[in-house]
């Protein structure tokens, strides 16, 4: 089979808000009036991002998943990826899977696949994401203000309980470890809370390296500080929290695992009465877990609101 067989085969598809798509040098698409591109890329490299051995199809799902979050993060409705692979060999029944996955994903967020570039190398998979949002709305890692409550969507630490376990570090019962490893494998951005946001957030970031290292990321950006309350921060039903909360490698999961791909914001105090609403509305949990303060430390307080201590809680990302 030649390139241009496997592209049409495998990555052609009918497209939806494209003026021209798959085929030519290059694609054309047009822009709303009072838009403007939101315009993210994502490079995943086997046995650095993920498994060479990784299933097709989670990892077609994943691959725009993960940039699609990139999206919501900024309040932008997501339209148009392209794709670049590197393929160490063609492989038909691996090629119909992953494209699967990819085009799954993109059928629920609505996105058109409309270019790419296909090559023989080691497996690295590349997209491109754009999306719209309104001229100016955006909402930047840059806008947290000092009295922002802190807000973050679903529950932390799934995806990291499955990777823990994949790696043999602790044992979860199989109906748990179900559960965590969709949270890995097939995350749900968060693009209808990502809209609903605009005008409401001032400052929003798509927890993938972990919360603190993500938030720290609205932080540094916003030059301000948080105050955050363990508690409250919404995590697994899937092991015995209360007791395991005060365990350090189940601390590192909630506050560093990476993967949830769910979104970290801030909003006005205010504003809490409202989102809680739109929380009801997208049946999504949202919890608020903090504050921003003024001056630039992240201080987390710990169940009996001790200060907890980064370095001997065993934050990887800090140490
Ligand atoms: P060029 O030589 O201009 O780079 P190619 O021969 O690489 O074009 O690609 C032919 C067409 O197929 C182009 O429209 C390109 O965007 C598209 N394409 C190539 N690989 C992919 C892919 N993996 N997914 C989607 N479209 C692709
Ligand atoms: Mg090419």
């Amino acid at each position: 089979m030649s390139e241009f067989d496997l592209i049409r085969q495998h990555f052609t598809r009918a497209t939806h808000h494209t003026n021209l798509s798959v085929g030519d040098d290059a694609a054309l698409i047009s822009v709303a009036d009072g838009m403007e591109l939101a315009v993210s890329v994502d490079l995943l490299v086997a046995g650095t991002h993920f498994f060479a051995d990784a299933d097709p199809y989670k990892l077609g799902w994943k691959s725009l998943a993960v940039n699609v979050s990139d999206m919501a993060a900024m309040g932008a409705n997501p339209k148009w990826a392209t794709l670049a692979i590197a393929l160490p060999h063609n492989d038909s029944k691996w090629l119909s899977q992953f494209s699967s996955g990819f085009f799954a994903c993109a059928a629920q967020f609505n996105v058109d696949l409309i270019g790419g570039d296909t090559t023989r190398g080691p497996l690295t998979i590349s997209v491109q994401i754009m999306g719209e949002v309104p001229i100016g709305q955006a909402i930047k890692r840059s806008g947290a203000k000092a009295g922002d409550e802190v807000w973050v969507s679903g529950r932390l630490g799934d995806a990291a309980l499955a990777l823990a376990q994949m790696q043999g570090k602790l044992t979860l019962s199989e109906e748990a470890f179900a559960s965590c490893a969709k949270a890995l494998h097939t995350p749900q951005p968060r693009v209808a809370l990502g809209l609903a946001l605009r005008g409401l957030a001032n400052s929003a970031i798509d927890i993938s390296d972990g919360l603190l290292a993500d938030l720290g990321h609205i932080l540094e950006s916003s030059k301000v500080g948080a105050n955050l309350q363990l508690n409250n921060i919404p995590h697994s039903a899937h092991v015995g929290f209360s007791a395991g909360l005060r365990d350090k490698n189940l601390f590192n999961m909630i506050l560093a695992g990476g993967d949830d791909y769910e979104l970290c914001f801030t909003a006005p105090a205010e504003k809490h009465a409202e989102i809680i609403m739109l929380g009801k509305k997208l049946n999504l949990d949202l919890s608020a877990i903090g504050h921003i303060t003024r001056g630039t430390g992240l201080v987390v307080h710990g169940f009996d609101n001790e200060i907890l201590d980064f370095k001997e809680t065993g934050f990887d990302h800090f140490s």
